[in-house]
């Protein structure tokens, strides 16, 4: 019971309705966790706090089109897959989405088992499952540097800080999983231990000191990640 198999995340961006619950239940039954969006702005906002290991985005939206959702997902040095839906079916649409940096298309009406596994193909090609790395006492990313022996770490001012126990131990495991999602199970067994039952609360107070320590916006974090209803992942770069 040490890794409880974690769920795919995937956001659903659909401004019609019954389309939008249509995947939304496929995707489920298929044993994807499913956000739905109806809107670009509302996709750009999600992202910022929250991990995704894929993106269905529409391309057909009100006020801001899926091309330029994905324009400016890709602005902000977020490389989620995205596969595309569109009613139009033109070579120039398919084009200018894959040039905007999506990274697979499917024209409506689409096939759902094409879908489905088109959706499996782009997650299982992210995803590398990586077993822990070990790493050195000394970790630097991003201009700060922490020391997991001493407890201390330079922020992202230079500024000295020093690391509670837990502190560092949570830092470490989080590294050592780098780009991969650490649950809160896996969390609580290695930082707490058996038999501590701190809330969820407690490790998201964690994460926001470590956004204060290391992020230059802790509104719209780089390196500390939460997967909402799973757990966090950190991300050197
Ligand atoms: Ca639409």
């Amino acid at each position: 019971m040490l890794h409880r198999q974690t769920k795919a995340s995937i956001l659903v961006v659909e401004d019609e309705e019954s389309l939008r619950e249509t995947l939304k239940l496929n995707l489920e039954m298929e044993d994807y966790e499913v956000t739905t969006v109806d809107n670009g702005p509302a996709v750009l906002k999600m992202i910022k706090n929250e991990y995704f290991d894929l993106i269905v985005l529409d391309i057909m939206l009100p006020d801001m089109d899926g091309i330029a959702v994905c324009e400016a997902i890709r602005m902000q040095h977020n490389d989620v897959p995205i596969l595309f839906l569109s009613a139009r079916n033109s070579s120039a649409d398919r084009v200018e989405g894959l040039k905007k940096g999506g990274d697979d298309y499917l024209t409506k009406p689409f096939n759902l088992e094409e879908l489905l596994l088109r959706v499996n193909n782009l997650i299982l090609k992210n995803k590398r499952i990586k077993s822990p790395q070990s790493i050195a006492d000394e970790y630097e990313f991003d201009g700060c540097k922490i020391n997991f022996a001493a407890h201390e770490a330079l922020d992202k001012n230079g500024q000295m800080q020093e690391l509670s126990k837990k502190e560092a131990a949570l830092l470490k495991l989080m590294i050592e999983h780098e780009g991969e999602v650490v649950t809160r199970e896996h969390i609580l067994q290695v930082v707490w231990g058996y038999n501590v039952y701190p809330t969820t609360r407690t490790i998201d107070n964690f994460i926001l000191n470590f956004r204060k320590y290391f992020e230059n916006d802790s509104r719209s974090p780089k390196h500390f990640h939460s997967v909402r209803g799973i757990g966090y992942k950190f991300t050197a770069n």
